[in-house]
C-alpha cells in the first residue's frame, strides 16, 4: 500500500510512504543494489546504518545460485542474509539484455545462458513469479522485455506488446498476497508507446509502476523528456519507480519530475573505484595528492567513515586495494544519498524543494 503525504506546489515532487511486509518506507527513496544477496563489501548492519531501509536483489541470479528453493527453505531472503529492512527483487529481464547472456527472446519468455555454467535456461513470466515468491521479497518486479536504446518505433512496439502480455501472465501466476507486484512500463523514447504501456498496465491494477528502458544509453535530455510526459500517464496514488538511476543530481532532477523510488549500482560501484560524492561534487579519493590529508573525506558528513577515519587512511587503503577502503567509501556514498533524500523530503514537506534542489545542484555541479 502506498500513501502520498505531501506534494510540492511548484514541481511534481512528492513525499509518500510505501507500506511493505517489512516496514513503512519513506519516499522518495533510494535502494542500494544487493544483486546476489549482499551490498558489495558491506554487512547488512553497515548497510542499514547508512539509512538505507530497502535493497534490491536479482531474483534470476539468486535462483541460479544458490537457488530460490534453498532461500525459501531458509525462511526467505530477509532471514537468509539477515536484512532487517524491505527487499525488492528484480526479475532479471534487464540483465538478459546483455548480449553475452541472451540467446533469444520469444513470446514465451527469454532463453538465456547461465552466467555461471553457460547452460541454457528459460525465464518465463510464470517462472519469474515463482522464484520471487520463493525468495520472499516484499516487492516483486514483473518480467519485461527491455528493448535496446536506438531500436525503432516498429521494433519497440512489438517488444512492448510482449511486455504487456508477460505482465498479465505474471499477475495471473502470482499467489502470495503479502508480496506486492510492480509492473514495468516500456515503450522506449516514444511517448505514444509509453502512454499505451501505462494504460494497459493500469487496467491490470498493480501495486506500483516502474519506468523501465530509460538510463540505458540515451542522452540525459531524452530521458527527462520521456519522463516528463510519461509521469502524467501514471496514477498519482501508486508509487513510481525509475529503474537504474542513482547519481545525486539525477535523483533530485527525477524527484522533481515525480519519481518516488530509485535503485542503482553506481554509488557502491563508484565507491569501490575510489569515487565519492561530496557536497561540492564527485571526488576521486584514491589520488596520491590526498595521501597526506588529515580530517574526514567530507567535512560535515556524519557517516561512520567520516566520523571515525581520516581521508589519508581511506586513501591508503584504497591505494593498497584493501576491501575495508571500499567498505568505508561505500558507506559514505550511501549515507550521502540517504542524507540528501532526508533533506529533500523535508524540503518537499515545507514547500522549499525548488530552493533546496537549486542550492544543492549549484554546489554539486559547479
Ligand atoms: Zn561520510
Amino acid at each position: 500500500m502506498f500513501e502520498v503525504i505531501s506534494t510540492d506546489p511548484r514541481t511534481s515532487a512528492r513525499c509518500g510512504i510505501l507500506h511493505t511486509a517489512h516496514g513503512a518506507i519513506k519516499t522518495p527513496m533510494f535502494m542500494p543494489v544487493a544483486t546476489k544477496g549482499t551490498i558489495k563489501t558491506l554487512s547488512p548492519e553497515q548497510g542499514f546504518s547508512t539509512g538505507a531501509r530497502t535493497i534490491i536483489s536479482n531474483a534470476m541470479l539468486l535462483s541460479l545460485r544458490p537457488g530460490s528453493d534453498l532461500i525459501g527453505k531458509n525462511g526467505g531472503l530477509h532471514k537468509f542474509m539477515n536484512w532487517p529492512g524491505s527487499i525488492f527483487t528484480d526479475s532479471g529481464g534487464f540483465q538478459v539484455l546483455n548480449d553475452e547472456l541472451r540467446v533469444k527472446v520469444t513470446d514465451e519468455g527469454v532463453l538465456f545462458k547461465s552466467p555461471y555454467d553457460g547452460q541454457k535456461q528459460m525465464l518465463t513470466p510464470e517462472v519469474c513469479s515463482h522464484i520471487q515468491e520463493e525468495i520472499g521479497s516484499d516487492v516483486a518486479m514483473v518480467l519485461d522485455d527491455c528493448p535496446k536504446y536506438g531500436l525503432g518505433y516498429e521494433g519497440t512496439a512489438v517488444s512492448l506488446e510482449r511486455t504487456l502480455r508477460w505482465a498479465k501472465q505474471f499477475k495471473e501466476a502470482h499467489s502470495r498476497p503479502e508480496q506486492m507486484v510492480f509492473a514495468i512500463t516500456q515503450g522506449g523514447v516514444f511517448e505514444e508507446l509509453r502512454a499505451r504501456s501505462a494504460q494497459v498496465l493500469l487496467d491490470m491494477d498493480f501495486d506500483g509502476y516502474a519506468v523501465g528502458g530509460l538510463s540505458i544509453g540515451e542522452p540525459k535530455s531524452e530521458m527527462y523528456r520521456v519522463l516528463e510526459s510519461h509521469v502524467k500517464d501514471l496514477p498519482a496514488n501508486k508509487p513510481r519507480y525509475l529503474m537504474g538511476v542513482g547519481s545525486p543530481e539525477d535523483l533530485l532532477k527525477c524527484i522533481a519530475r515525480g519519481i518516488d523510488i530509485f535503485d542503482s549500482v553506481f554509488p557502491t560501484r563508484n565507491a569501490r573505484h575510489n569515487t565519492i560524492y561530496t557536497s561540492n561534487g564527485r571526488l576521486n579519493i584514491g589520488k596520491e595528492k590526498y595521501s597526506q590529508q588529515v580530517g574526514p573525506l567530507d567535512e560535515g558528513c556524519g557517516c561512520e567513515a567520516c566520523s571515525n577515519y581520516s581521508f589519508s587512511y581511506v586513501n591508503h587503503l584504497l591505494r593498497e586495494h584493501e576491501i575495508f577502503g571500499m567498505t568505508l567509501a561505500s558507506i559514505h556514498n550511501l549515507h550521502f544519498l540517504m542524507n540528501m533524500l532526508d533533506e529533500a523530503r523535508d524540503a518537499i514537506g515545507n514547500g522549499t524543494f525548488t530552493e533546496y534542489s537549486r542550492q544543492f545542484l549549484d554546489a554539486y555541479e559547479k
